[in-house]
This record gives structure tokens, C-alpha cells and sequence, in this order.
């Protein structure tokens, strides 16, 4: 593939199929990439590549170009960082085996969080119901159980969930280690890949804190971060393009589409990339 470098190309390469927590399969999402507009296109389910095959195929027969992707859970300073690869090969044994490491922690958590809900909220067949939501069993989220608790009236939307259940410091949300940053750009460079920072406006680090994850994810190798993404204000974007700058990353854009219900920005829908940042799809080939 090669990729056109002009800055105004309508990339999204951030999206998630029911291959984890997103609610449409690759296939689906790849037409209504098309759809709308979108002209280079990653999935990049959490954990996961095994919606990639069916992604690639759908794109091809709609003439869209394809970007095979991957999110990895990275744990970073007690918080979970998200890094993007991008143009990874799906057949590299080393992110498979790295990917298969840490969904393998997946399932006990799943276990523990639906113990702490029903405890907190007096129900039960917490984990079971959350399960009937994952496309995925090997990649149950939090995004399952919030659907499943929605479903059952206990909020009303998702975000609610995570407000009042599921973020740190609320009853059912359950501590766990992910990858560290090493592992993640080592599989992620192992499978040829360039490595990406998901949105960095969205994680609760202290000006140092965010500094150290930039200077350490660039010394193993990093080369981008978001900057136009679903969940930046439009002042974060500016703030993460001059970022991007500083530290001599290029720039990703991507809309973090999870699901037409839920999903604040839409595929192909966001705005360009400032003008003065670097195109991470310069890098892809
Ligand atoms: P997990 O990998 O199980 O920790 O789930 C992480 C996913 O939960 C993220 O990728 C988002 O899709 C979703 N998520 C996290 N925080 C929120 C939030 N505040 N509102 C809605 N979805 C969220
Ligand atoms: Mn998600
Ligand atoms: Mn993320
Ligand atoms: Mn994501």
C-alpha cells in the first residue's frame, strides 16, 4: 500500500469491532467506513487482531485502503495507557503470542468485577450477562458489562456506568496489570508496526507523569500519538499537536468508533489534522 501524504486525507485509524468491545462486525464497519468518506481505515481492537482477515477482505472489495491495527493495555504509573499499533502483520508470532499473554488476565477480572457488582447491587449473573454482550469471550470489557447494565435498568447509558461503576476509585472497578510499555512497542515493532499513543488527553497524569510516558515510549521506539481523536476536546487537540511537535512524533487521527449507540464521534467524522503536524501516514507503507 501506498499511502497519499497529503495532511487533509480523511484517515481514521482508530476503531473497534465485535472482535472487542465495539458492536458491529469488521465487515460492517469497513462499509460504513466507506460510507462515510473514509479514505485509509485501521481497526484496532483492544488486545486483539482476530477481526483483521474479515476487515482486510471487506475493505479490498470496497476499494478502501486498509491499515491492519491492534490497541494494546499498557499499564504505566498505576493508570492503563492504550497504544495504538498501526501497520502491523497479523501473521508476527510475537504479537500474537504478547496479545494472547494479556487477554489470558481477562477473564479473572471479569469474574472479580461481576462479584464486586453483584455485591454492590444485589443482583446476580453478572458475568454471565456481561458475557452474552462480547462478540469476543476471550476479550470481555468493561464496555460488556456496562451494556449488560444498562440492559437490566440499573443506568441508562453506558457513560453512566463508567461514571458510577467502573472507572478507579468506584465499587466495581477492579485493579489489573496489563502489559508493560516495553512489551507493547516491542511486539508491536516485532510485527513491523508503528507505534501510536491513544489519546493522550484522556489519561489523569500529572505534567511530569505525561512527560515520563513520552520520553520512555520514545526511547523504546515510538514514533506517534493521537492528536485528532473521538475523545479530545478541540483544545487538546491543538495542546497534542504541539506536543507532537515538541517531541518529534507524528500525528495520528482517529474516531475511537465503538458503536452507532454509543459513540460520540463517527467514522470519518472528525476534523483534519492541524496543519503543522506530521501525518502518521507517512509512515505507513
Ligand atoms: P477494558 O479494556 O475492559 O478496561 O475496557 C476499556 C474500554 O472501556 C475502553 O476502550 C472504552 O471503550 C470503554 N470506556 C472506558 N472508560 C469509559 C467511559 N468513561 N465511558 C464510556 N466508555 C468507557
Ligand atoms: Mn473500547
Ligand atoms: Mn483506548
Ligand atoms: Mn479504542
Amino acid at each position: 500500500m501506498s499511502v497519499t501524504t497529503h495532511p487533509q486525507l480523511n484517515a481514521d485509524l482508530h476503531s473497534h469491532s465485535t472482535a472487542s468491545d465495539g458492536t458491529l462486525a469488521p465487515a460492517t464497519l469497513a462499509r460504513r467506513a466507506a460510507d462515510h468518506g473514509v479514505e485509509l481505515w485501521a481497526l484496532t481492537d483492544h488486545d486483539d487482531i482476530g477481526g483483521l482477515s474479515e476487515a482486510r477482505d471487506a475493505a479490498r472489495a470496497l476499494g478502501l485502503r486498509f491499515v491492519a491495527g491492534v490497541e494494546i493495555s499498557v499499564s504505566f504509573a498505576a493508570q492503563t495507557v492504550h497504544i495504538v499499533g498501526l501497520g502491523v502483520d497479523p501473521g508476527s508470532t510475537v504479537l500474537q503470542q504478547g496479545l494472547r499473554q494479556i487477554r489470558e488476565g481477562r477473564d479473572e477480572r471479569a469474574r472479580r468485577m461481576a462479584g464486586e457488582l453483584e455485591a454492590r447491587l444485589g443482583l446476580d449473573g453478572v458475568y454471565a450477562g456481561a458475557l452474552r454482550f462480547a462478540g469476543n469471550p476471550a476479550l470481555l470489557s468493561r464496555t460488556h458489562f456496562a451494556r449488560y447494565l444498562v440492559e437490566q435498568r440499573i443506568c441508562r447509558q453506558t457513560h453512566e456506568v463508567f461514571a458510577r461503576f467502573l472507572t478507579p476509585g468506584k465499587p466495581g472497578y477492579v485493579e489489573h496489570e496489563w502489559a508493560s510499555l516495553a512489551d507493547a512497542l516491542q511486539w508491536i515493532t516485532a510485527a513491523g508496526g508503528v507505534a501510536v499513543v491513544a489519546h493522550p488527553g484522556r489519561y489523569r497524569f500529572t505534567p511530569a507523569e505525561e512527560w515520563a510516558l513520552l520520553e520512555r515510549f520514545k526511547s523504546l521506539g515510538g514514533q506517534a500519538i493521537e492528536v485528532v481523536t473521538g475523545s479530545h476536546t478541540a483544545a487538546q487537540y491543538r495542546r497534542y499537536a504541539d506536543t507532537a511537535l515538541e517531541f518529534g512524533f507524528h500525528a495520528s487521527r482517529g474516531s475511537d468508533f465503538h458503536s452507532p449507540d454509543e459513540s460520540a464521534c463517527d467514522l470519518g467524522r472528525l476534523p483534519p489534522l492541524p496543519a503543522d503536524v506530521v501525518p502518521v501516514w507517512e509512515l505507513l507503507h
